[in-house]
């Protein structure tokens, strides 16, 4: 390499430098492509130049630019691995010069045809990838003046090597492009599906339990306890939905949001006030300490519920038999801080940041205990920050847990 350079003088050097700055920086396929073809003739004092790129899925050539505008269908036509001049470029992978192409059996002249064009010489260059394997064909057409010269193979060589590199950073840049569009839609598909299965869920669901009790009020003692299976399933189903559902306000964005002036603390007292019959059957303390003034934040109430709903039934369903569960309310600067604790199992340090994302569950969903599908905290989450607020989590394993909801504070009462 070091020995082409120095044949190659010091404009010329300095011009190469100059095209692998560009092609280095450039990202877009087509327009790299153009770019090359145009330096290609350049540097050659060539009539014309053209790209052939190689796909590997049908192993086959097609040419993707030329300085002579190429009719659509051309460039749509395959051009065969074998028996065309790129074809045998790729497969030596080194230059060739064919002098005259109508004594070359290789040559198809259809394209001279059909843009009204007189191929007479070819200097073709392999474009390599990093790894040196050819990606495509590089090809000057027709020298101006004189004779092709050692030099012109040279200067071709390593401009095809510079652009080989940066045609296939572009495609992979093109890849993960439409990679990400794919990823994007099928984020989407899956959003409406949770979207449209809760609601059509829920309908029937309601039917369901509504009969239900009207059934177990109806119905002889022997029979009550196995209508309160039934009804504790179908009331389990309903919360499943309602995490679905809480989605729709994740997704729709904060226009969603009714937003109010809202006092927290009378929220909490108000959920709180009510004894809760799950951590009543676990046989659980739970505890809440309340400012006395209130605290004003701009919210939607019942999603803010909803957040502090997902948290404490949390705090009940990982906290075993006669555990302890403490409502706290701060107020801190421009905060104010909810915090749901529990002594009950905690999360392992490796597993904190994960809890939060949606679906993700610490315990093996095949091997694990409770009840859930892993939506709650992704939901809790994301509706936090729809109300510009933070949630993070204290805990260890076997440590217990501590929630903390912070949001921003319009007004401290007196
Ligand atoms: P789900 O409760 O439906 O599994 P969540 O998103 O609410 O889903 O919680 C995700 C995971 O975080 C839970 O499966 C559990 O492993 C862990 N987790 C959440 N809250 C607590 C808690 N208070 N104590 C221990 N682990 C918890």
């Amino acid at each position: 390499m070091r020995e082409r350079f120095a044949q190659l003088g010091v404009t010329r050097l300095a011009r190469m430098v100059e095209i692998s700055r560009v092609l280095n920086s450039a990202n877009n396929l087509d327009q790299l492509l153009t770019y090359i073809i145009s330096e290609a003739a350049t540097l050659t004092n060539t009539e014309a130049a053209s790209i052939l790129l190689f796909d590997p899925q049908t192993r086959d050539l097609f040419i993707v630019a030329s300085s002579n505008e190429i009719p659509a269908q051309m460039a749509a036509t395959p051009v065969p691995l074998n028996g065309s001049i790129a074809g045998a470029i790729i497969q030596a992978n080194k230059p060739m010069f064919i002098p005259d192409v109508s004594k070359d059996p290789r040559w198809n002249q259809n394209v001279d045809k059909a843009i009204d064009f007189q191929t007479q010489a070819i200097l073709g260059v392999p474009m390599r990838d990093v790894e040196r394997q050819p990606v495509g064909v590089l090809e000057a057409i027709n020298k101006k003046s004189g004779n092709f010269t050692r030099q012109d193979a040279e200067m071709l060589t390593i401009l095809a090597d510079i652009a080989g590199v940066a045609v296939e950073r572009a495609r992979m840049d093109e890849n993960l492009r439409q990679a990400y569009a794919e990823l994007n839609d099928l984020d989407q598909l899956k959003t409406d599906f949770i979207s449209i299965a809760s609601h059509e869920l829920r309908t029937p669901l309601t039917v369901i339990l509504g009969y239900l009790s009207f059934l177990r009020e109806e119905s002889s003692p022997e029979v009550v306890g196995q209508f309160d299976t039934v009804l504790n399933a179908a009331v389990h189903l309903r919360t499943l939905i309602q995490d679905m559902l809480n989605f729709q306000y994740v997704d729709a964005g904060q226009e969603s949001l009714n937003l109010e002036r809202l006092d927290v603390v009378a929220l909490v007292r108000e959920m709180t006030a009510q004894t809760d019959e799950t951590a009543v059957a676990k046989q659980q303390t739970v505890t809440t300490n309340l400012p006395d003034t209130p605290i004003l934040i701009m919210a939607d109430p019942s999603v803010i519920e909803v957040v502090l709903n997902n948290l404490f039934d949390n705090a009940i369903k990982f906290t075993p038999q006669a555990g302890h569960i403490e409502i706290n309310i701060e107020n801190r600067d421009e905060e104010v801080w909810v915090m749901v604790s529990d002594d009950g199992m905690g999360i392992p340090a490796d597993q904190i940041e994960r809890i939060f994302k949606r679906f993700y569950q610490v315990e093996d969903p095949l091997e694990r205990n409770h009840e859930g599908m892993g939506l709650g905290l992704a939901i809790v989450k994301e509706l936090v920050e729809l109300h510009q607020g933070r949630v993070w989590v204290e805990s260890g394993e076997g440590q217990g847990s501590t929630f903390f909801v912070a949001l921003p504070v319009v007004e401290v009462g007196h």
